[in-house]
This record gives structure tokens, C-alpha cells and sequence, in this order.
């Protein structure tokens, strides 16, 4: 199964596995199925004990007493497993432990002392009256005047006159069953606790598990939830339709490399270890990563972010992936993307008429005062059509290039040379370090103006008296430029939104230094055109060092 959208399709939140045992619990059993269990003792041992008695002394089976007692305790069974309990209050179960005893004293007094052991078959019905629901105190009460009956059964109902002895005598057994009782009762109260407690443990965990299901599936984003070894443990609905978008069509069950998981471009197939899922079965966590996912018109933008699951010893247990269908707002950014380049595009052209009329138009003019006032006009058009150039270089996605062999130093040198002009109205000073050649081979317009702007930014940015260095290197690898200032600084959160288009920092605004915010999100298009990066290292109130970087 491919798991770089997920494995499997149809997994929801398991099922406790230890629901059916709890419900299984002796006291969740019907009253038909207790009443058997409960009685299935005495009568098991009463059988031993007829087999028993029927080898030592036969003629005891024939005691009309003892045979009407053995007969009531086979006959309860019957009772037991024949009598409508549902339409009987829940007492009722009590009357078969208490029909025992009068069956045991039937038996005891059948086999006239000759097996005196046999009184203590009174056992069973204390038992059974100690995990029944009878009250604890009553069970106790019947647990010692029940034998009590039985052994002074002849004083009581045979006419036989009590003597002190012969009352005090079988008082042993009673005894000992209140005891037993007072155990059982303990014992099975605590059991009846637990199991409740159990079952109020288990009813929440069904509850939040269901109300978890609930969430998963209603919410508007595709959920993964992997274990340790990458397989699925949970997949959401929604993730199950984000899944099917993925399989060619009519391929139901394609295989992982089969799968149209695209990268930002929408063209180019993510490899299997590089899908979202897989990544983090490998133990990565990142956040909102753009996948394109299907194709043609169905295509999908997803921003997907994973973290990992651990266990309290820090052990990783496994991992959930989330996927937010980004389509409607990667469609928006298009469109302003689109209108932002055929405006400026549209805008260029009459421009560009202008400024070259008025050149024309200053080199015949002879009347000085119009001459310096088209002269203003021509610095206002063409700080437009620099704008309008910045708009429409931010605009294209991808940047084509010209590369040819160069030598950075002349660029630096002439950069730093355009921006003296500005520099000098900020009395700010322009520090050159550069080495005496470095060659490489880039587009030589395009360096020059990330160079400009990243010059031009600090020579803004800088205190008043300041200083500016721009530090030109060859490196291992490439070639870099660094430009340091001692001004404003930024701040780590505003470090992290520098290179988005028309972003400003709030010190920026507020001091109402000119820019719209293009400058590094171009500069940052034409190091990434070039295999480059540009990074930024700052302080608020120390100043900024700008480092771009391209290999040569
Ligand atoms: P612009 O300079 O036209 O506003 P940029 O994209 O070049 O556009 O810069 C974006 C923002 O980044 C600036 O508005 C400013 O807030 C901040 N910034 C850029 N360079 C520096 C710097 N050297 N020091 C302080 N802030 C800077």
C-alpha cells in the first residue's frame, strides 16, 4: 500500500479491546445466567457427595428425607434456569440461596448426623447470597441464622427438647459462614466497585473516542495518523477523498511512485521519500509545505505539516499529518500575481514613451526654466518606470536569466559608486572590501540590482551619521557579498517575513522611509534564479548584515 499519502483507506479510531471482557463481567451477566453459575456449585457437589454416599452407605439414598433434599437442590437448578427473571422483581433471585438452606437441612438431617460434614454445603448458598445484590448486612444476617436452622432444626421443628449442649454445640458452622460472608460481601462489593468503575472509564473513553471521530471527519482538512513503523493507525474522510485525487485514473490501488503528488512548479513528481507522509514517517516535523496533488483540472494546492508522537520516555511513536487544500488562495495569489504583471507591463510602455520624448524634447529646449521643470518631470518618470520594473520583476514566477562570465568586483565597485550620491545626503559612510577579481558566471544586470538593493536599503536603513560595509569574497563554493549597516536592525519575527512581496517593518513605516517593500522579495528571486541565498542577521538597534550569496 503506498504511504506517502497514506496506506490504508479505511482506518478510523480503534475499538477498546477490552470492551467485550467488561461487559462480559460476571455482574453485567443476565439474572438467568447468574442464577445458573451461582447454583452450578451446590449441585456439582451435591452429585459428589450422592456418588459418595451411595458406595459407603447405600441405604442412606433411600432416607425419604435426604432424597426430598437432594431432589430440592436439582429441582432449584431447573427453577433457576426455567423461570421468567425478566418479568420478576430482581429479590426474586434471593429466594434460590434461601431455598438451599431448607434443601441442605433436608439432607443433613436425612442422613441423621451420619455424615455431619454435609452441613457445610451451607457454604455455597452464603456465597451466593454474598455476590448477589442482597444487601451485605442481611446476607450476613442469613449467612448465620441459615446453618443456625438447619442444626437446630430438630429443636425447632422436630419436637426434640434442647439441651445446653446440643444448642451450643453446632454453633461452630454458623459462625464460621458469618465469616465467610463478611469476606464475601467485602470481596464482592470491592469487585463492584472496580467493575464500575471500569465501565465509567470505558464509557468515557468510547465517548471521547467518538466524539474524536466526530472531529476528525467533520473538520475541512485531510488528517493522517501514522505509527511508528509508517503504518496507518488513522485517515479521515476527507483525507480519503485528498487520497483518491492522487491515483491515476482507473488505477485504484497504484503503486507509491505511481501516485501524482506534484511540487510547487505542478509539474514535477515528488519522489517517494520526499512525500509528505513518508517524511514523516522518517521522523521529520515541517509546516505548511506546498504539494500540488492530482492533475489537470482537478489538481489540488496542499499545505501539509507533520509532528511527530511521543511517548512520556520520549520515545517517537509515530506521527500525524495534516493537509489544508490551499487551492482557493494559491488561485487568488495567481490572479493578483497576473494583474500585477499585465498592469506594470501596460504601464511600461506609455513610460517609456514619455521619458524618451522628454529626452528629446531637453536636448532642444533652450528656455532653462521649462528645461529644469521637464527635468522634474523626467526624475518622477523615471522613478515610476523603476517601479513599475520592480512590479514586474516581482510578478514573474520564474525569473529567466542570462549568465555570462563576470567579474563581481566591477559590479560591487559600481554599485557602491551609485549609491555615494544618497549615501552623502545621509551622511552615512560607504565602506568597500572587496578582493580584486571575482569571477564567476551570473546575469550580470540581474546580481547588480540585488547588489543595488541590498546597498541602497542599508544606505536608507543606516544611523544618521553612519557607516555602511560591503564586503565582496570568493569562497570554496562561490562567490559572496555582504552588506552591513549600523542602523535600525530588525527583529527575529520581522526577519521572518523580509523576503515576502510589500512587506514593511513597523519601524520602517513609522519613520516613513520611501520603498514599497519589493526590494528584497526581487533580490531573493535572483538568488534563487542563481542556485543562491540571500540571508539576513540582525539587531534592533545595532544594525543589519545582508549576505548574498551564488556559486560561481
Ligand atoms: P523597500 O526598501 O522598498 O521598503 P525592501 O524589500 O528592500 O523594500 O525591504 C523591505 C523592508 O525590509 C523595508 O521596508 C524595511 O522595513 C526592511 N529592511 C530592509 N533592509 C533593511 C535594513 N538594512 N535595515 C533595516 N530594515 C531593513
Amino acid at each position: 500500500m503506498p504511504a506517502d499519502l497514506s496506506a490504508d483507506r479505511t482506518a478510523t479510531l480503534e475499538p477498546l479491546s477490552w470492551r467485550g471482557t467488561v461487559e462480559r463481567e460476571f455482574f453485567g451477566l443476565p439474572r438467568v445466567h447468574r442464577a445458573l453459575l451461582s447454583q452450578a456449585p451446590l449441585t456439582i457437589t451435591t452429585l459428589v457427595v450422592v456418588i459418595f454416599l451411595a458406595l459407603i452407605d447405600p441405604a442412606l439414598i433411600t432416607n425419604l428425607l435426604f432424597v426430598l433434599g437432594l431432589s430440592g437442590v436439582f429441582l432449584l437448578v431447573g427453577v433457576a434456569a426455567l423461570l421468567r427473571w425478566k418479568v420478576l422483581p430482581d429479590w426474586f433471585i434471593w429466594v434460590i440461596p434461601l431455598a438451599d438452606f431448607i434443601a441442605i437441612g433436608a439432607m443433613v438431617h436425612g442422613a441423621n448426623q451420619s455424615l455431619s460434614g454435609l452441613s457445610l454445603l451451607s457454604v455455597f448458598p452464603v456465597l451466593w447470597l454474598a455476590w448477589s445484590d442482597m444487601p451485605p448486612k442481611f446476607t450476613r444476617i442469613i449467612a448465620f441464622v441459615g446453618p443456625l436452622t438447619i442444626a437446630w432444626a430438630p429443636f425447632l421443628f422436630g419436637g426434640v427438647e434442647p439441651s445446653r449442649a446440643g444448642l451450643i454445640k453446632p454453633l461452630l458452622i454458623p459462625i464460621i459462614m458469618l465469616g465467610l460472608a463478611t469476606a464475601a460481601t467485602v470481596v464482592t462489593k470491592s469487585l463492584q466497585v472496580q467493575a464500575e468503575r471500569l465501565s465509567a472509564a470505558t464509557g468515557e473513553a468510547q465517548l471521547r473516542a467518538s466524539q474524536l471521530d466526530s472531529i476528525i471527519n467533520v473538520a475541512e482538512v485531510g488528517v493522517v495518523v501514522v505509527d511508528g513503523g509508517g503504518h496507518d493507525l488513522l485517515m479521515n474522510k476527507y483525507q480519503q477523498a485528498i487520497h483518491s485525487l492522487a491515483l491515476p485514473a482507473a488505477k485504484a490501488d497504484s503503486a507509491e511512485a505511481e501516485l501524482l503528488v506534484f511540487g510547487p512548479d505542478r509539474l514535477t513528481r515528488v519522489p517517494s521519500e520526499e512525500r509528505p507522509v513518508r517524511r514523516a514517517v522518517n521522523g521529520e516535523e515541517y509546516s505548511g509545505e506546498l504539494y500540488w496533488i492530482g492533475s489537470g483540472t482537478g489538481q489540488r494546492a496542499m499545505s501539509t505539516s507533520a509532528r511527530q508522537i511521543v511517548d512520556e520516555c520520549g520515545a517517537r511513536r509515530g506521527a500525524v499529518v495534516v493537509f489544508h487544500d490551499v487551492s482557493e488562495v494559491m488561485e487568488a495569489v495567481a490572479a493578483q500575481e497576473d494583474f500585477v504583471a499585465s498592469v506594470s507591463h501596460e504601464l511600461r510602455t506609455p513610460l517609456t514613451s514619455i521619458l524618451g520624448y522628454l529626452e528629446l524634447v531637453l536636448d532642444d529646449l533652450d528656455d532653462d526654466v521649462a528645461a529644469s521643470y521637464l527635468k522634474i518631470v523626467s526624475r518622477n518618470a523615471e522613478r515610476l518606470l523603476r517601479l513599475v520594473n520592480d512590479l514586474l520583476g516581482s510578478a514573474r514566477e520564474a525569473m529567466t536569466l542570462t549568465p555570462q562570465m563576470g567579474d563581481l568586483q566591477a559590479i560591487l565597485v559600481s554599485a557602491v559608486d551609485a549609491a555615494r550620491h544618497r549615501a552623502e545626503q545621509r551622511n552615512v559612510r560607504i565602506h568597500l572590501d572587496v578582493e580584486s577579481e571575482m569571477l564567476g558566471s551570473f546575469d550580470r544586470g540581474r546580481i547588480g540590482q540585488a547588489i543595488d538593493n541590498l546597498i541602497s536599503n542599508a544606505v536608507k536603513f543606516a544611523s544618521s551619521p553612519g557607516i555602511v560595509e560591503v564586503v565582496g569574497k570568493s569562497t570554496a563554493t562561490g562567490l559572496s557579498v555582504s552588506v552591513r549597516d549600523d542602523g535600525i536592525g530588525i527583529s527575529p519575527e520581522e526577519q521572518m517575513s523580509l523576503f515576502t512581496r510589500f512587506y514593511r517593518t513597523e519601524s520602517a513605516r513609522q519613520a516613513a522611509v520611501p520603498g514599497v517593500g519589493l526590494g528584497l522579495a526581487i533580490t531573493k528571486t535572483i538568488a534563487d534564479a542563481h542556485g543562491g541565498t540571500v540571508t539576513v542577521a540582525s539587531t534592533v538597534g545595532e544594525g543589519s548584515t545582508f549576505r548574498l550569496s551564488i556559486p560561481r
